[in-house]
């Protein structure tokens, strides 16, 4: 009933950690007008370049809890050992306003979101050609621990799994490739939401 009054629409990206989420969101906030980047709230410590408030909102094992008992989260799932959630205020300003709504989430927070808001979703699992280029790509990046980056390479083969719970899947080899098809599915991602307000169209429609 919610999802009728709300204006704008969602893209859910999921994949394995080093798979190219973050560069591929970049080339999104490029060239999509309109778009809010959903900034999750997490328990893990912050990571090379990463600011507070910009990238996350980092905060301590404490305060997650005590968020998840006040009903705060849209969304929230444990990944590698830490808490991860989706905070459900901001979101709903940000559909109100008709924006884009973008989130970078795993699958167990995509399966929630599913549930909750699911034709306004439109989701891509992104991942690399093999487990062992991303294991190489972590490796390259070098922002994590041995521990942590092997830590992500068996969680990988995990949410590998989920995949075809996604409406698309892209295999980032080609940069220039993958960056083609991100901007193909966001743009196309509002498309899905319009017939969600049919009111407004329609009056437009026969107005103008
Ligand atoms: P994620 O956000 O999914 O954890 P990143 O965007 O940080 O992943 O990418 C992981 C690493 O792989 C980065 O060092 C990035 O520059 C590199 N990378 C991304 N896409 C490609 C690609 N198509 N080919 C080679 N390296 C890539
Ligand atoms: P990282 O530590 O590499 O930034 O993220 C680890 C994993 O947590 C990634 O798969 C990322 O998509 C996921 N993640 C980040 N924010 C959220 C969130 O708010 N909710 C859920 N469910 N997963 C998240």
């Amino acid at each position: 009933k919610m999802i009728k009054e709300l204006k704008g629409a969602i893209l859910v990206i999921s994949g394995p950690s080093g798979c190219g989420k973050s560069t591929l969101l970049k080339e999104i906030y490029k060239s999509i007008p309109n778009y809010y980047f959903s900034i999750s709230t997490t328990t893990r410590a912050l990571r090379g370049e990463e600011e507070d408030g910009v990238d996350y909102n980092f905060v301590s094992q404490e305060e997650f809890e005590k968020d998840i008992k006040d009903d705060k989260f849209l969304e929230y799932a444990k990944v590698h050992n830490n808490y991860y959630g989706t905070m459900l205020q901001p979101i709903i300003k940000a559909l109100n306003d008709g924006k884009l709504v973008i989130f970078d989430i795993d699958v167990q927070g995509h399966k929630i979101l599913r549930k909750k808001l699911g034709n306004l979703i439109t989701s891509v699992f992104i991942t690399t050609p093999s487990l062992k280029i991303l294991e190489q790509r972590l490796i390259a990046r070098d922002t994590d621990t041995t521990e942590m980056i092997q830590k992500r390479v068996e969680n990988a083969k995990i949410e590998i799994e989920s995949f075809t719970d996604y409406d698309y899947l892209i295999v980032n080899d080609n940069i220039h490739k993958a960056i083609k098809e991100i901007l193909a599915i966001a743009n196309i991602a509002r498309a899905k939401t319009k017939i969600f307000d049919k009111k407004s169209i329609v009056e437009n429609w026969i107005n103008s």
